[in-house]
């Protein structure tokens, strides 16, 4: 799939990895802690793109409405299938809506739930689980962020007892069951690498169904979605395009935040009667680098520094071929861009060429040079260019 860092940031507490910029925005809730069904109101429609992968997870559950149909020529019933995909692209939705469309109750869990939890919680968490959908059958169960639980036993060094009862359990559990009985599992995760091969064995997750990133039109289908919610001035189309072009790099849980803060943004104006573009690119800035830090009190001195540097990378990447266009440079203080940041237009493709590594390289280093050049000396903001220019 697709990764490219959008923002490069010119941080000092070193920014850790922007791939994840919806982390922490959606916090699962862990109160939630015996599972309790529920008959969801999302459909596929609520579910934008994804047309293929919708097509596959309501082939695999088609047979909890006619389960004799399937099995005629002798063929068994599938138990599980893995949606695989970064956070935040709408595998819990998909599922959620997959449970909707077939009209099932559905379960949902986070393997980190089952982990975090006292010695031998974890293991009894899943047993009630099941029995509560077997009791509730036909029904669909979905465990996000599998790989919680499901990490291979053997790959890791420290053995953690607790994680690998809860997996055996779970284990217990999927071979248990009677497809016939009706239950689907289905499973959300980002590393199929790293999950133990137990699972994913026949009769178990055996079937994977990706959920990509979306590329532009991706976006726009999102975006159209959310922006049914709020008060446009102009046609949803429109916007929805203009939107979709300034965040390469998001998924579909960033367009939802973007669109929430946007309408809370424009209402907290009372003369404004719609959402406006305004409010919209505001709202995308905060998504890709927080809060704006009014408190944070940076000197002169390093607001100089820090623009250059940001200045430096602009400056190069304009004369340079293959990088991405510039769509903006900041030296606000956010919360996840420590000092300042940049936005690039990535195109969305797959494959990069050794020459436009190097370009993306010799852009990385126009900051640290225009602080060589202008001050005689480079600080530390440019210690996170090196890790990237060392990726
Ligand atoms: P994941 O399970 O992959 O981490 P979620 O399904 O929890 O992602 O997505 C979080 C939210 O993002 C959803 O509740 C929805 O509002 C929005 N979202 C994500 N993908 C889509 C999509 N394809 N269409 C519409 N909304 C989406």
């Amino acid at each position: 799939a697709l990764t490219y860092v959008i923002l490069r940031s010119m941080n000092l507490s070193g920014m850790g990895d922007m791939g994840g910029i919806t982390d922490g925005i959606f916090g699962k809730d862990k109160s939630k802690l015996v599972p309790k069904d529920s008959l969801p109101d999302v459909r596929f429609a609520d579910v934008a793109g994804l047309g293929e992968a919708k097509r596959e997870v309501l082939e695999f559950v088609d047979f909890l409405k006619n389960p004799a149909e399937h099995t005629r020529l002798g063929g068994k019933l599938p138990k599980g299938a893995l949606l695989v995909g970064p956070p935040g692209t709408g595998k819990t939705l998909l599922a959620k809506a997959t449970a909707g469309e077939v009209g099932v109750p559905f379960f949902s869990v986070t393997g980190s739930d089952f982990v975090e939890m006292y010695v031998g919680m974890g293991s009894s968490r899943v047993r009630q689980l099941f029995a509560q959908a077997r009791k509730k059958a036909p029904c669909i169960i979905f465990i996000d962020e599998i790989d919680a639980i499901g990490k291979s036993r053997s790959n890791s060094r420290y053995s953690n007892d607790e994680r690998e009862n809860t997996l055996n359990s779970l284990l217990v559990e999927m071979d248990g069951f009677n497809p016939n009985e009706g239950v689907v599992v289905l499973a959300g995760t980002n590393r199929v690498d790293v999950l133990d091969k137990a699972l994913t064995r026949p009769g178990r997750f055996d079937r994977q169904i990706s959920i990509d990133a979306p590329d532009k039109k991706g976006r726009e289908e999102i975006f159209a979605v959310h922006l049914k919610k709020i008060k446009l001035e102009e046609s949803i189309e429109v916007i929805a395009e203009k939107l979709a072009n300034l965040t390469p790099g998001f998924v579909g849980a960033d367009i939802a935040n973007v669109c929430n803060e946007a309408a809370a943004l424009a209402a907290r104006d009372v003369d404004k009667k719609f959402v406006d573009m305004n409010c919209l690119e505001q709202a995308i800035e905060r998504t890709i680098a927080g809060l704006e830090k009014k408190s944070k009190v940076v000197t002169d001195e390093e607001r100089k520094v820090v623009a250059h540097h940001e200045a430096g990378h602009a400056v190069v990447g304009w004369f340079l071929e293959f990088t991405d266009p510039l769509l903006k440079v900041s030296i606000v203080p956010r919360g996840k861009a420590a000092l300042g940041y940049a936005q690039y237009l990535p195109k969305d493709k797959y494959l990069v060429s050794k020459k436009e590594y190097e370009d993306r390289i010799t852009m990385a280093l126009g900051g640290r040079v225009a602080e060589e050049i202008i001050f005689g000396e480079i600080s530390t903001g440019a210690s996170d260019d090196l890790d990237k220019v060392t990726n």
